[in-house]
């Protein structure tokens, strides 16, 4: 069975061409970067040329391009930098759907004397800019606020948020690891501090991303040690994939214009025809600005791991709008800071397309899709009731 995998928020396969361009560096280019001789030189040299590659992506300089090992530690990293920069400034601003990499950090700080504000959002995803404006205040340190949502998709007005956190002299962090690649970013324009980007969302491998930190930003490193990365991100360079990430900011940039839009047409094309063939369906976030490649999608008294299950049967690949707490399914934070009505935040659905996605895949899709909701619908009294309408 051949996989149809529309599950690249999750992560994505590496692109061949990346593959290859990072494969010398494991048995025959494995110089260390920092060593003085020509065998780690010629490392160096294609570490430079990576920084170039990902600086163009996304309008930065390369010396504001910082390598680390996640997105994860970007965030980390952003949030923990402001924090000490300014330790008299005791006060954090987030939101209630971003990542647990922001999040939860958040809220750990919260436990360590700091006060944080978790800003709310409307039902289709979107940021109150007045709350955002109530919130900051000259004792916030750093606002970190995702570029575009994970789960659904949804895009924040980044630049319109920093126009507001500039007026109050606090930082912004964006986690961009959704957003970079899918949607055109240039920081030269831009008044966002620091911008978190994750590898394995863009066809590159898993374990290497980038902090990008605005020239004249004050930043402390998050991991302390050798002089790595202008002694701002300590640790022997994962070089292969940093090579590897720059070939992908590389393609990604290419593929930004056309692709992106054919990405866009089946995106829209899925998630009409499954409006049209299946009753008491809706979109999460549908009224919002989104990314092109998402679609989170509720159906409403189904359970979403049942249709995962059916749809793996098949060899589709989603997920569902749920995260497993302590044995029980609990509709996802973000369907819920939505107030999406449990009862759809249950059957939610996304799925996520690359430009690897095919129209036969869509196609397969929105032909089976609607049988199997029925089936899911036959099993629960409410199903069984809106069937019978
Ligand atoms: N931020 C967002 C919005 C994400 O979607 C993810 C990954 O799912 C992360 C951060 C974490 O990135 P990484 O897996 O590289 O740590």
């Amino acid at each position: 069975m051949r996989e149809i995998y529309l599950d690249n928020n999750a992560t994505t396969k590496v692109d061949e061409v990346v593959f290859e361009e990072m494969r010398p560096y494991f048995c025959e280019l494995y110089g260390n970067p920092s060593s003085m001789h020509y065998f780690g030189g010629q490392v160096q040299k294609k570490v430079d040329e990576a920084r170039q590659r990902v600086a163009g992506l996304i309008g930065a300089q390369p010396e504001e391009i910082i390598f680390t090992a996640c997105g994860t530690e970007s965030d980390n990293a952003a949030i923990r930098s402001a924090l000490e920069v300014f330790p008299n400034k005791r006060h954090v601003i987030t939101t209630r759907v971003e990542h647990p990499a922001v999040l939860t950090l958040c809220r750990s700080l919260s436990k360590h004397g700091y006060r944080v504000t978790e800003l709310n959002v409307d039902s289709a995803g979107r940021l109150d800019m007045d709350e955002l404006r109530d919130a900051v205040d000259d004792n916030t340190a750093i606002v970190s606020i995702m570029y575009a949502n994970n789960e659904t998709g949804v895009i924040f007005p980044i630049e319109e948020v920093g126009r507001i956190v500039k007026e109050k002299g606090a930082l912004l962090h964006t986690d961009a690891v959704q957003a970079v690649g899918k949607i055109p970013l240039n920081m030269a324009e831009s008044t966002v501090d620091m911008l978190s980007l994750s590898g394995h969302k863009l066809h590159a491998p898993k374990g290497i991303g980038i902090l990008y930190v605005r020239k004249g930003v004050p930043f402390r490193p998050f991991l302390v040690g050798g002089h790595q990365e202008k002694s701002r991100r300590a640790g022997t360079e994962n070089t292969a994939s940093i090579i590897a990430l720059g070939k992908a900011c590389e393609l990604a940039g290419q593929h930004m214009g056309d692709e992106n839009s054919r990405v866009k047409a089946m995106r829209d094309r899925l998630e009409n025809e499954l409006l049209r063939l299946i009753p008491a369906a809706r979109i999460n976030g549908g009224g919002a600005d989104r990314l092109p490649n998402t679609v989170s999608i509720a159906f409403e008294f189904v359970e979403g791991e049942l249709i995962l299950l059916y749809l793996s049967e098949l060899g589709i690949c989603a997920s569902s709008g749920s995260a497993c707490t302590s044995g029980s399914l609990e509709p996802s934070h973000v369907l819920r800071a939505m107030g999406v009505p449990f009862t759809c935040a249950h059957g939610s659905i996304r799925f996520s397309l690359s430009r690897f996605t095919t129209d036969e895949e869509i196609d397969t899709v929105i032909r089976e899709l609607p049988a199997i909701i029925r089936r899911g619908r036959e099993m629960s009294p409410f199903g069984r009731e809106l069937l019978a309408k």
